[in-house]
This record gives C-alpha cells, structure tokens and sequence, in this order.
C-alpha cells in the first residue's frame, strides 16, 4: 500500500480550458502512477524506474476537495474537472482506498461535471455515481446543450497487448481497456480514445494505425484524440532514456531513428508531426470517428 501524504490543495483551476481535454479544473488523488509507462512525462528521478514503489496518495484528498469544490459551487464556476491528470484514477490501491470514488461521490453533491481520463477497467465500479453526475451535474453555459456530465477517456497507445507490455508494463492490457470502452459506451457515457503516445516505426505504422481505428469504431468509441511522442531528459530515470533502452531492446533495427529523434529535441520533427496528424485526420474520417469530444 503507498504512503499517505497530506497535501496543501488539490482542486486546480486551468488558466484556459484545452479544446481536446474540456478541462476547466483538474484534480489528481495520487502521486506518481503505478502504472509504470516508459514514456510518462512525469518520470525522472523523483520516481525512479519503477514508479509503484514512489507513489503516494494525497492523505486529506477527500477533506480538501470538499472545502475546495464547495467555494466553487458556493460561486457557481462550474466546469469539467479532469480526474486525472498527471496519474492515473484507477490505480490498484484504488480499489481499497476509493479516493477517486470518494471525489465522484463529492462532485455529484456539489453537482460538477466530471471528464475521467484512465488506463484501468476499474472505473466500471464507478458507473452507478458516473450515471448519477451525468444525470446531474450543471454544465458551464457554452457547454450545456453539448454534453452531459459525464466524459471517459481510455488511454491507448497501442492495441497490441505485447506492445503495450513493453512501454506500460504495470496498466491494464489494452484487450481489458477495449472491453471496459464497450461497458462504457453501453452505460451511454460520452466515450472515446486518447491515443497517446503513438510511438513512431511501432504503432504508428499505416497496418497498426488501421487495426487500432477499426477496433475503436467497433468498440463505437466517439472520439480519438491522437498525439505524437514526446520524450524528456537524460538522467537514468527520465521518459527518453527509458523509451530509448527499450527501443534497443525490443527493436535494435529502430534504435538509430529514435536517438536521431531525441537527441536535442523533445518532440518529433515538425515533417513527422505534420504527415502523421494528416493521416490521423483522414483515418479518423475513413472510420468515422472524430478528432474532438466535442
Ligand atoms: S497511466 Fe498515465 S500517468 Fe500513469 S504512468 Fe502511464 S502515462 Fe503516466
């Protein structure tokens, strides 16, 4: 079980709300994510290599984000809060210590719209409170006659359970999360795909690309979101020297490309970026799914 850690607050207002995300607030119950996936951007060395062993959660979570979703109610700024951000809500520990639960049940009272954003077929223990805010929660104006209250973003980055073995080795296996897409679509929750990261020369080629789509639209998800790789730093623990000993690893043959890549730069190159949303919006087209939640 992770150490508990109180924390000073834990209701974020964005400064601007993300046209992909809608988030108007985020809010993240642990620290870290045992998840494990090589390319997060929060690794580093604040987490180690194996990032289960580091996470924490926010001991007065459920205190805090009362007091916090209360003013906000008290001054009607209603908004989607994304839960979460920089972890993920439905770690294992999740399952006895119920903070995320706690905050559905905490944002059905104050009425907030919610836009979960998970890797784990765990949030389907949560649907009976989700229909619940969707039922309920008051939408922010501009918002209110095109959504209802309840958003859920599974996160892929491949849909191959190998794959996703390799650069997510402590998540839920893809095939799970497909089947958790379905169960959330069924409930009739506004339901789709954060595709990200693809990670170039390995699910980003045209045949992967083309299975993943097919399998979501069949899964009659409602959106992919999808984004290119970003890796960060140099030390032992960081996103880009994790990705990169794997690339070594699991594809030798691909291992010049990536270092070529990543060696001063963060992002892919601007040509790589440019062909691959080119392709991702004719894809999303091709299998009608769309680029936006909304
Ligand atoms: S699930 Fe998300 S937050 Fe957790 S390790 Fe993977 S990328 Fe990071």
């Amino acid at each position: 079980m992770p150490q508990g850690i109180p924390v000073k607050s834990i209701l974020n207002k964005t400064k601007r709300r993300d046209p992909w995300f809608l988030d108007d607030y985020t809010a993240n119950p642990y620290n870290g994510c045992s998840f494990n996936c090589l390319y997060c951007y929060i690794r580093g060395s604040k987490y180690g290599e194996n990032m289960a062993d580091k996470t924490s959660y926010k001991s007065n979570a459920l205190e805090l984000f009362e007091k916090e979703l209360g003013l906000r109610a008290k001054k009607q700024q209603y908004g989607f809060i994304v839960i979460s951000s920089a972890t993920d809500p439905y770690l294992h520990f999740e399952e006895e210590l119920k903070l995320t639960r706690g905050m559905l049940e905490l944002s059905l009272k104050y009425k907030f719209p919610v836009h979960i954003i998970t890797k784990s077929p765990l949030v389907e223990r949560d649907f009976d409170i989700l229909q619940e805010i969707n039922n309920t929660a008051i939408l922010p104006l501009d918002l209110s006659d095109k959504l209802k209250g309840v958003i859920i973003s599974f996160s892929f980055s491949t849909i191959n359970n190998s794959i996703g073995k390799i650069f997510e080795p402590g998540a839920p296996s893809p095939t799970d999360r497909l089947v958790a897409v379905r169960k959330s679509i069924a409930e009739g929750f506004k339901s789709g795909i954060s595709l990200m990261p693809l990670l170039p020369y390995i699910t980003d080629t045209g045949t992967h690309l083309r299975e993943m789509l097919s399998a979501f639209k069949s899964a009659n998800a409602s959106y992919v979101l999808p984004a290119t790789l970003t890796l960060f730093g140099n030390d032992r623990w960081d996103s880009k020297t994790l990705v990169l000993r794997a690339v070594e690893k699991h594809y030798p043959h691909l291992l010049a490309k990536y270092q070529n890549f990543f060696q001063s730069k963060t992002q892919m190159p601007d040509y790589y970026s440019l062909a691959f949303y080119e392709k991702m919006k004719e894809l999303n087209k091709e299998f009608g799914v769309k680029s936006f939640i909304l």
